[in-house]
């Protein structure tokens, strides 16, 4: 598709300008936060117990003593935040695993509350092979939204993407996952997927719909698949050479499955997230907050129109933090129109923009202030409303939106890859060996005998 084509060039050569690692000479913190913004905090927890050999996030191979201390820092981290003012109303938590180390979660998040009275619901990602009893008691009583990495629900594709072994097959993952939501554990339990891997058939996609309507999740997430420069040869190696012939048809076939006719199961949260019920927090959280700080090594921190990029390095997060520092390394800001690019992206990629709120932020309407990206979306036939008020779209919008997206994932993996190739030597070196541990698909939690019991905590069952 040709529309397709243009804006993945266009996001791309936007991403370019802005996804470059330079350090910021004397960053040492993130801003005060700006009077009447309503804030979510991001936290990172960056390790896994084996490594994914495609993966673009900032993780390093899980350790107990390295994890304890790192832990302890970004509690210190969230003290900085606190004694500068901030307040928030909603956490995410994200990784690698942020449930590897229970414990420390519980601890971290128990500060969170105590130091911000606000925070109302807290989110956090996990992988199938913690949703056993010993992780859901503790994890149930911490967060009330979990979102589950599944990715696919094809036996085949999950050997290939390395993780059957680890996470068990799609049967074992779609029975632990109807426990937990028959438990009724969690306010809202989301399963992450993927789709347009190579060799994907619409009958696969089919049978990965049917299994998350059957898994009771309230909610999914269906990304594109996005391959940054670096992971391609990985990806290619493992699951096969990517395109985006099919992009689209699957893109359409999910949205209908989940959101069409008459009395649709579920309803679009995104352009890719679909809930049983409005109102939900979403993995996207760029798109209900716009101000963000991120706490972690690896963050990226949004705010008052500067993107903010923390150390990747677990040493020079612990040294920045032990000396009174942020994790902040590198600042990039973005000029009005570029704000208004990355507000346009985020709020019709949230399904719709408000155009009277447009106008009193930016002083202009969208097709002013950005004549030719509304000029492209509107000639591809991509909005639907578009009158005083608001801005949404038809099918083809949403799908364009998907594209962006994809493009812009892939700059900020781009952005991940190059702090990773600048790690200190002993800290590559230990990726390196964690995804060549990864590789092989041998290590299979589920086989453990805490594993073959029931997913749902005895106490709630
Ligand atoms: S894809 Fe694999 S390596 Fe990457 S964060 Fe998830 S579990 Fe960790």
């Amino acid at each position: 598709m040709l529309s397709e084509r243009l804006l993945s060039a266009a996001v791309r050569a936007l991403g370019g300008k802005y996804f470059r690692l330079e350090a910021t000479e004397g960053l040492t913190e993130l801003p005060d936060p700006e009077p009447g913004v309503r804030y979510m905090l991001y936290m990172h927890v960056p390790f896994c117990e084996v490594l994914c050999p495609y993966c673009s996030f900032n993780r390093f191979p899980f350790s107990e003593d390295r994890a304890k201390a790192y832990f302890r820092s970004m509690r210190e981290e969230m003290r900085m935040l606190a004694d500068k003012g901030y307040t928030f109303y909603e956490v995410y938590v994200g990784g690698g695993t942020p449930t590897v180390d229970m414990d420390e979660l519980a601890k971290t998040i128990g500060l969170a509350r105590e130091l911000f009275p606000t925070i109302g619901d807290v989110s956090s990602e996990t992988n199938p092979n913690h949703l056993v009893p010993g992780y859901l008691e503790k994890l149930s009583s911490l967060v009330q939204r979990l979102s589950v990495g599944v990715q696919s629900f094809d036996d085949g594709l999950l050997k290939r993407m390395a993780r059957y072994g680890k996470y068990g097959s799609s049967q074992q993952i779609l029975e632990r996952i109807q426990a937990v939501s028959d438990a009724r554990l969690f306010k809202s339990l989301n399963v992450d997927m993927i789709f347009n891997f190579p060799g994907q058939t619409p009958e696969m996609i089919d049978h990965d719909i049917a299994c998350v309507k059957a898994s009771g999740a309230t909610q999914t997430t269906f990304y594109p698949l996005m391959v940054s420069p670096a992971s391609r040869a990985s990806i290619e190696k493992t699951v096969g050479h990517v395109t985006y012939d099919n992009e689209a048809k699957f893109y359409h076939q999910i949205y209908d499955s989940f959101c069409g006719g008459d009395h649709p199961e579920f309803r679009p949260s995104s352009c890719y997230t679909f809930s049983r019920e409005e109102g939900q927090m979403i993995d996207e959280y760029v798109v209900n907050y716009e101000q963000y700080p991120a706490i972690g090594s690896g963050g990226i921190s949004y705010l008052n129109g500067s993107l903010y990029i923390n150390t990747f390095s677990l040493r020079d997060y612990r040294d920045r933090i032990a000396r009174g520092d942020m994790s902040v390394m590198a600042r990039t800001d973005f000029p009005k129109r570029d704000e208004m690019r990355y507000r346009f992206m985020m709020g019709l990629f949230g399904l719709e923009i408000d155009k009277r709120e447009w106008r009193e932020r930016f002083g202009c309407s969208v097709a002013r202030g950005l004549p030719v990206e509304y000029a492209f979306m509107k000639a591809n036939g991509a909005f639907d409303r578009d009158d005083d008020e608001k801005l949404t779209l038809t099918p083809k919008g949403r799908y364009l939106m998907v594209v962006m997206m994809r493009q812009f994932f892939i700059g900020v993996n781009s952005l991940r890859d190059q702090a990773r190739a600048a790690l200190p030597e002993d800290e590559a070196r230990l990726v390196f060996d964690g995804i060549e541990a990864g590789r092989s698909d041998a290590r299979c939690p589920m086989a453990s005998g805490a594993a073959a019991a029931s997913a749902v905590p005895a106490s709630q069952a």
